[in-house]
């Protein structure tokens, strides 16, 4: 059997939730994190694994959907906990989690410091230290975009440039299910486009978002919003 697991991690320390949805891919052989959260996420990771009876004593492989923190901060003490894990990213993208580009978070960032008025300064700053103090990691294996791959029972890699530009989901075919990253969000229960703030392209990301109208697909996972298993071809072609 294989099957295709979500993972709410929440941050929050308060009343209200605020909370990042991991996916876990898993079978006999494999235990495949699609991106991994922020830094310091191992307590919550293992905890969100051990509510469906696993652990990350069985992680393989990690699948990284993009460089934004909050996709891949904890990607480094992953690594470093568990070495034999195999991390895995688009050529494009892993030139940005390994260090050897300078994060476009980081540089669009920058660009809009001389913009900003005084008081929305510190807020900037705070920003752009959690940016820097992401550790690179390296990459295993470049994925291919648009190209399937054998694990957990056949994965789709779905290139999904526009938020960033090697930017992918996943679709694994047993379960219907598309992991979407950040190409698409749920927002108070509504399928959107990616905060266009963010989204480095917004021509590229929603000709990325049609590309989903290809999938048979039963179950959405959102990284910001969580899982849709209704009318989802019409709220993609709403868009
Ligand atoms: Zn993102």
């Amino acid at each position: 059997m294989t099957h295709c697991t979500h993972l709410p991690l929440n941050y929050s320390k308060t009343e209200s939730p605020n909370i990042l949805n991991v996916s876990v891919l898993w079978d006999d052989n494999d235990l495949i994190l699609v991106d991994c959260g922020n830094p310091n996420s191992i307590d919550l990771l293992q905890d969100a694994l051990r509510w469906n009876g696993l652990s990350l004593n069985k992680l393989t492989k990690i699948i990284i959907t993009h460089h934004d923190y909050d996709h891949y901060g904890s990607l480094a003490e992953l690594k470093e906990k568990y070495p034999h894990v195999q991390v895995y990213a688009t050529q494009v993208e892993s030139e940005y989690i390994n260090g050897s580009k300078r994060s476009l978070r980081l540089v669009q960032a920058e660009s809009i410091y001389p913009t900003l008025q005084d008081n929305q300064k510190e807020q900037a700053m705070a920003f752009h230290k959690k940016l820097e103090s992401i550790t690179p990691s390296n990459i295993d294996g470049i994925l291919e975009p648009d190209t399937d791959y054998p694990w957990c029972g056949g994965i789709t890699i779905v290139s999904t440039p526009g938020h960033m530009p090697g930017h992918i989901s996943v679709y694994h075919k047993p379960t219907r299910t598309m992991i979407t990253g950040d190409a698409m969000v749920i927002e108070h229960g509504k399928l959107e486009t990616a905060n266009p703030r963010y989204t480095l392209d917004n021509d590229k990301a929603y000709q990325s978002m049609k590309k989903f109208l290809n999938f048979e697909i039963e179950r959405l996972i959102c990284y910001h919003g969580g899982v849709m298993t209704q009318d989802i071809r019409e709220n993609i072609e709403a868009l």
